[in-house]
C-alpha cells in the first residue's frame, strides 16, 4: 500500500520557496506526487504527520570513505567497521553518499540488498595513485619498497588503493574499478595532508596518465574525481578532463574561470581537521603539519570568495572517515555548519541536496540508482527524506544537531522516528 507524509512544508532541493500544507504520496520507494490537496488517509498503509515541519530531501555527502583499513586492519575488520560507519551516516541524515575510494563493494551490496542499514552508495572502489603518491600506502616500509618488489601493504592487497604508473597501467586500473561497478573513478592527483611520502606541493600523474583514467571512464559513460590542492594540479587535471575537484583549496581567479567554463564540480571538504583530527582520533599526539599545510588552510578564504564570485557548482563533502567518526560521530553533521558559514545556508543546503542531481547526470548509465531522482523531493524522486525541527533553509546548522532530525526515511522505509 502507498504511504503518506502529511502536513509537510516541502523543500524540493533547489528552490528557496517551500510548498506549504503539502502531502507527499509514496509508492514503493518513489515519490508518486506532492500535492496540496487533502487526501483520504484510510487509503494509505502508513501515514506520517509532519506536524507542519519542514521536510527536505535526504542529505548527500559527496566525499566519504566507507571502508578504509589503512595500514593495520584486516579486510574483515575493515568491513565490520564500514558497516557500522554506513549506519552512522544514515542516522546523520545522509541517505546517499559518494564513496571517494576504499573497500566498498560488499558494503554497498549489503545495504542495497537490505541486509544492513546505510545510505545509497556511489562507489569509486579503489582510489588510483601513482607510486609515491597520496595513495601509496606502503609508507611504513619505505626502505623495503624500493628494494623488494614483493612488498605491499594491507591497503593495497584488500583493494582500498591501487598503484598505477604510465598510461597503460592507469587504463587498466580504471577499467578494473569499472568492472567492480564503480560509478565514477577516484584518482590522487596531488600531495596529501596526511600521507607521509608526498609533500602537498607534489603534482601526481602526468597529464597523459590522467587522460587514461578520464578516457576509460568516459568510454563507460562516467567521469573522474581527483584529490588535489595546488594550482598546478588543478590546471593539469582540468586539461585532462577531470570533472570533480576534491579539496581544491588553492583556487584563484584563473582557475575559477576554468572551473566555471569546464563545468567542474567542487567538493571542498573543510580541511583543517584532516590534519589535526586524524592523529587525535588514533590517540596519537598531534602531528607536525606539513610545511605547506597552513598555506592551503589559509587559502580557504580565497576559495570561498572565488566560489561565491563565479557562482561555481559546489557539492557537499566531508571526507568522513571511520576512525574520525569513532571519536567524533558528529564530524559529518558538523560540516553542514561550516558550509553555512562559508557559503550561506541556502547554498550549503543545495550543495547537500539538489546539487547531487546535477552531478549524478555525469555518471549516465553507470548510475547504480537510475530508477529515481536523488537530492530532490518531487515527483519521481526516491522517497529519501528528512522531517526536521527548525528551518535549515534559514540556518543549515540546525541539521548539525541530529536530534533535530525527527524522521529519517530512505526508499520509503523509516529508519528513525522521534515524532
Ligand atoms: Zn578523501
Amino acid at each position: 500500500m502507498k504511504k503518506l507524509v502529511k502536513n509537510a512544508r516541502v523543500f524540493d532541493g533547489r528552490h528557496e520557496i517551500l510548498t506549504e500544507h503539502a502531502s507527499i504520496v509514496i509508492d514503493g520507494d518513489l515519490v508518486e506526487e506532492i500535492t496540496q490537496e487533502t487526501l483520504p488517509e484510510e487509503s494509505f498503509g502508513q501515514v506520517t504527520d509532519a506536524g507542519n515541519r519542514i521536510v527536505i530531501p535526504g542529505l548527500v555527502d559527496h566525499h566519504v570513505h566507507l571502508g578504509m583499513p589503512g595500514k593495520d586492519m584486516r579486510v574483515d575488520e575493515a568491513v565490520v567497521h564500514g558497516v557500522a560507519h554506513a549506519k552512522r551516516m544514515l542516522l546523520n541524515g545522509f541517505t546517499t553518499v559518494r564513496d571517494a575510494g576504499g573497500i566498498v563493494y560488499g558494503i554497498k551490496k549489503g545495504i542495497d540488498d537490505g541486509r544492513v542499514p546505510g545510505p545509497r552508495v556511489f562507489p569509486s572502489n579503489a582510489y588510483i595513485s601513482q607510486t609515491c603518491g597520496h595513495g601509496d600506502k606502503r609508507e611504513s616500509r619505505a626502505h623495503v619498497r624500493l628494494s623488494d618488489g614483493s612488498f605491499t601493504s594491507p591497503a593495497l592487497t584488500c583493494g582500498e588503493t591501487v598503484i598505477a604508473d604510465g598510461y597503460d597501467e592507469v587504463l587498466r586500473a580504471t577499467r578494473e574499478q569499472l568492472f567492480l561497478g564503480a560509478s565514477q573513478i577516484k584518482i590522487m592527483a596531488g600531495g596529501g595532508m596526511s600521507s607521509q611520502y608526498d609533500p602537498i606541493q607534489t603534482i601526481q600523474f602526468t597529464e597523459h596518465e590522467m587522460r587514461a583514467a578520464v578516457e576509460a571512464a568516459a568510454d563507460y559513460g562516467t567521469y573522474v574525481m581527483a584529490h588535489l590542492y595546488t594550482k598546478e594540479s588543478m590546471l593539469r587535471a582540468a586539461r585532462a578532463g577531470v570533472k570533480s575537484f576534491e579539496h581544491g583549496q588553492m583556487l584563484d581567479e584563473e582557475l575559477a574561470k576554468i572551473v566555471r567554463d569546464e563545468g567542474i564540480f567542487l567538493c571542498v571538504c573543510p580541511q583543517p581537521r584532516a590534519d589535526e583530527e586524524f592523529n587525535a582520533a588514533r590517540g596519537l599526539p598531534p602531528r607536525k603539519r606539513k610545511p605547506a599545510a597552513q598555506e592551503i588552510i589559509d587559502h580557504e578564504d580565497v576559495q570561498t570568495e572565488m566560489i561565491l564570485k563565479y557562482d561555481l557548482p559546489i557539492i557537499f563533502g566531508t571526507d568522513y572517515v571511520e576512525f574520525i567518526a569513532d571519536s567524533n560521530p558528529n564530524a559529518q553533521s558538523r560540516d553542514l555548519a561550516v558550509y553555512e558559514k562559508r557559503f550561506g545556508s541556502f547554498r550549503g543546503l543545495v550543495s547537500a541536496t539538489g546539487a547531487a542531481n546535477d552531478l549524478i547526470k555525469l555518471t549516465t548509465y553507470q548510475n547504480p540508482y537510475p530508477q529515481g531522482k536523488i537530492g530532490l523531493l518531487e515527483q519521481g524522486s526516491f522517497a529519501d527524506l528528512l522531517i526536521v525541527d527548525g528551518d535549515p533553509i534559514g540556518s543549515l546548522s540546525v541539521l548539525s544537531n541530529t536530534e533535530n532530525l525527527r524522521v529519517i526515511m530512505k526508499g520509503g522505509e523509516i529508519y528513525k522516528n522521534t515524532l
